[in-house]
């Protein structure tokens, strides 16, 4: 079975990875290129991007280092998140016109096999949701709360990176599960006072002071951490270890303030605390919670649905400027999710 749109591209613009970035990246390290599509084999699709996510974890894939994903090849396109629209399809699974979600963002168009998409219901929200708090950062933050961190109602919860995309989901299903005090951290008075309209009990900016200070004073009555959802490593979870209360549960998400260290990282230097304290310390990745995520997206459509959880998105539009947009990322210039539209 095969399905097609009246014209067809036969080319796509692409970002290329031009140079490995040394410390911050520049824009010279990213190229805007032109290539052939190729031509539809049986069981693959055409899909016109509609928006690709701009993602931290990129960083990471940027350097020519053995990690739990295959760096970015050189003048190769670089991939990640998207959603799109089939133009074309030679799969009896996609018909022109779905909806899909896939792995070739960076790209105006990608031809992929329709087995690597997931089809989504786009009366449901807008597209870019599913990049975002119906997606893999949803999934991040539910799984990460509620399995990593055996998060239960009762409990105080500190969440970095909080008025990023997966922070800002954080800091809410905790709210929403029954926490008895939510606090978050970001990067600018902005975002402090957004954690506020979003319902978090308090919230600081972490440039204002030594961050176990300024953590301790967020706490307020309450006397210790129980769940700490670690987006940003550092200084910051040193000072969550230094708060946690005895059989506190650390969720380690992300280490963003090392992505574009050049130098060995300092901390935590109290690790040993995690001992006496009882402390867990979780490693997780998003793709190992996969089974969760039938419970999560019923859970989140009903959220969103309900006005419960609210999420922002940051939007930049144009391919040639998704370089920019990921490195603004890395600067903190998102509140909610870095999305780049297409088309
Ligand atoms: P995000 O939080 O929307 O964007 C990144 C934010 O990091 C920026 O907005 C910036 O906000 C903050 N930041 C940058 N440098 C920082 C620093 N030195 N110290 C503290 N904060 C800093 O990104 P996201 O997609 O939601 O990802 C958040 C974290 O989760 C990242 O570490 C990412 O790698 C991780 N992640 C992990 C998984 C997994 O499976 N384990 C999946 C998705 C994401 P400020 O203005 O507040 O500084």
């Amino acid at each position: 079975m095969s399905s097609v749109s009246s014209t067809l591209p036969t080319s796509t613009r692409e970002i290329q990875l031009a140079s490995r970035p040394h410390g911050w990246p520049v824009p010279e390290d990213f190229r805007l290129a032109e290539s052939t599509l190729p031509e539809l084999a049986e069981g693959q699709i055409l899909v016109r991007n509609v928006a690709m996510s701009v993602d931290p974890y990129m960083r990471g894939r940027m350097n020519d280092t053995k990690s739990y994903s295959a760096p970015f090849a050189l003048d190769a396109p670089l991939d990640g998140g998207a959603v799109g629209e089939v133009i074309a399809s030679r799969s009896p699974e996609r018909v022109v016109g779905d909806v899909v979600v896939h792995s070739l963002g960076w790209r105006d168009y990608a031809v992929l096999p329709a087995a690597a998409s997931t089809k989504v219901d786009p009366t449901l929200a807008a597209p870019t949701a599913f990049l975002g708090a119906l997606g893999m950062t949803g999934l991040t933050a539910y799984a990460g709360l509620t399995q990593v961190a055996a998060f239960k109602s009762g409990d105080t919860v500190f969440v970095s990176g909080a008025a990023g995309a997966v922070g800002s989901l954080v800091g809410q299903i905790a709210k929403n599960l029954g926490a008895a005090r939510v606090i978050g951290s970001a990067g600018s008075p902005e975002k402090v006072e957004r954690l506020l309209e979003l319902g978090f009990d308090a919230a600081f900016n972490y440039h204002d002071g030594a961050a176990k200070d300024l953590l301790q004073a967020a706490l307020g009555e309450s006397e210790g951490i129980d769940v700490y959802f670690d987006n940003v490593g550092g200084e910051q979870l040193e000072a969550a270890i230094g708060l946690m209360n005895r059989h506190g549960r650390i969720a380690m998400c992300g280490a963003i303030s090392q992505y574009n260290s050049t130098e060995a990282p300092v901390g935590p230097r109290n690790l040993a605390a995690a001992i006496g304290k009882q402390l867990t310390l979780r490693g997780f990745l998003v793709g190992s919670y996969q089974q969760l995520a039938p419970e999560f997206s019923a859970a989140m459509a009903g959220w969103l649905a309900a006005g419960i959880i609210t999420f922002d998105e940051t939007v930049v539009h144009g391919l040639e400027n998704a370089p920019a947009a990921f490195i603004d990322l890395l600067r903190g210039a998102n509140t909610g999710k870095m999305i780049l539209t297409l088309g």
